[in-house]
């Protein structure tokens, strides 16, 4: 069952099935859904799972959770990471150095590790709806990776419309031709004159608004969020960190009881989230580093103990998904160390004040589980020439776990770092760094340089975007998001 981040108001049911949860992911004052109960993972499974597949290890942890979803509905979901680029091993383990390894997690169709979760989610989420037969809007913010794993997996979902916000001008041509090219007539894109925080703030007023709900309730629909607030996101996020101790396992880098870091490049929490959730069922996390970029306001939290928007402006980084100062899924890690009256309380104080602060005994409680830091675009690029060097090419997001690597490691374990995107999506910025100049290329030009001076190929789904008819071309200001949506859905 799931209960609620900031305690219950007496109209909401106190606790609620999966399904519930993932239908109507905004729980009671705002806050969000999380389980009751971690399940736990012993040895005994860790052992086991060296022998199985990732789809069996996924469909285990599943079982764990006991939700209110079907076998067979779940066994169809995982079927979908057969869509991989090998289907043997969808999240390929690599050795970079010693002691050092990435979990790829971008072997998606839209080449981001949403995909991970979103391909089996929209499954998921599109069989509930039939169920009930009940039609769904389901809204989504995007910085410029969750709009194209959420379309890509919603096109033409029966019982499903999506309407999907980004910022315009703040994503690369590549993810905004993923979203304005892609098919399917239950799908609406819409470009938003503002930064990403406009976009994820548009999509939780909408949420919250009771006249937008009364009004989509006259042709028959409900509403629903893709964002990683959505608990249905964050158990698939779970996985695949199990699965990367078990990849370390196999190719003998560690005993079974040894603990390894998990370093995340972190925007809005999801993916650090199923970290810590992976290391609470009793996967042997030694830390969780949290990567950022000079939108550094994790690592505040982290190393200060305050969250503190005041002053504070948004800053465009060659780490787009990650320029982020309001990060959702904080609030599930508040509540889980302090409980719902004191998490309710920070996120009044943060909403009301701009700022809230942690006592020094919570600061230590969250320093148990996660180290921070950041780094700056040249420190990025300048690692991504490296590696390009010798021969790994990471992109500007996953670069930036590189100065966790150098800095907050303690003790001599492995570390395993989740790439989080293909280089393909940021071709701009990779050509840059590795020609160190700063010269405006277009996606397209860059994908030619780095293909020549990588002698690497860009894959069919990318390269064919710039050939596809763009379907969607509409951007709005804020005020006219409502209407626009209001338009589609009729
Ligand atoms: C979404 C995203 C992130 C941030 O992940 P969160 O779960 O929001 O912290 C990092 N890198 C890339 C490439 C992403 O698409």
């Amino acid at each position: 069952m799931f209960i609620e981040t900031r305690g219950n108001n007496g109209i909401k049911a106190k606790s609620v099935e999966f399904s519930y949860a993932i239908m109507n992911p905004s729980a009671s004052f705002g806050g969000l859904y999380v389980p009751e109960k971690l399940p736990k993972i012993d040895f005994d499974f860790l052992q086991l799972a060296t022998k199985k597949s990732f789809k069996q290890i996924t469909l285990d942890v599943l079982e764990l959770f006991n939700i209110d979803i079907d076998k067979s509905v779940l066994e169809e979901a995982v079927s979908l990471y057969d869509n991989f680029d090998n289907k043997e091993n969808p999240v390929p383990l690599r050795q970079i150095k010693n002691d050092l390894f990435v979990n790829e997690l971008y072997h998606g169709p839209t080449r981001a590790f949403k995909d991970m979760a979103l391909q089996p989610f929209g499954h998921i989420l599109s069989n509930v709806a039939q169920k009930q037969n009940q039609d769904y809007l389901i809204l989504a913010a995007t910085s410029g990776d969750t709009g194209p794993a959420t379309l890509d997996t919603f096109a033409n979902k029966k019982n499903i419309k999506v309407a999907c916000l980004y910022p315009n001008g703040g994503t690369s041509d590549v993810q905004r031709l993923q979203m304005v090219t892609q098919e399917g007539k239950n799908l609406k894109i819409i470009g938003i004159e503002g930064n990403f925080d406009d976009a994820q703030n548009a999509l939780k007023t909408l949420l919250a608004s009771q006249t937008f709900k009364e009004k989509l309730e006259k042709s028959n629909i409900k509403l629903s969020a893709a964002n990683s607030v959505n608990f249905g996101r964050i158990i698939f996020q779970i996985i695949y960190h199990i699965f990367a101790y078990v990849s370390l396992l196999k190719q003998n880098c560690l005993s079974l009881g040894e603990s390894f870091y998990q370093i995340v490049p972190s925007g809005n929490f999801g993916n650090a989230l199923g970290a810590y959730y992976a290391k609470k069922m009793g996967l042997p996390i030694e830390k969780i580093l949290i990567a950022s970029n000079i939108n550094n306001i994790l690592t505040d939290l982290i190393t200060k103990g305050e969250y503190d928007l005041r002053e504070r402006e948004l800053l465009l980084t060659t780490s787009p998904a990650m320029d982020i100062l309001i990060s959702s899924n904080v609030e599930r890690v508040l509540f889980d160390k302090y409980g719902a009256s004191r998490c309710k309380e920070m996120m009044e104080e943060l909403k009301e004040n701009k700022h809230y602060k942690l006592s020094s005994d919570e600061l230590k409680a969250l320093q148990e589980d996660f180290s921070a830091v950041y780094c700056d675009d040249d420190f990025a690029k300048q690692i991504i020439k490296e590696f390009a060097s010798e021969d790994y090419i990471m992109d500007p997001h996953t670069a930036t776990c590189l100065k966790a690597y150098n800095e907050l490691k303690e003790k001599n374990i492995p570390c395993v770092l989740c790439s989080t995107a293909e280089w393909t999506k940021f071709a701009p910025t990779m050509l840059n760094a590795i020609k160190s100049d700063d010269i405006k290329y277009s996606d397209k030009e860059a994908l030619e340089g780095i293909n020549n001076s990588l002698h690497v190929k860009t894959p069919e789904c990318i390269s064919s975007l710039f050939e596809k008819k763009v379907l969607h071309d509409k951007v709005v200001v804020k005020a006219d998001i409502e209407k626009e949506i209001l338009e589609f859905i009729k």
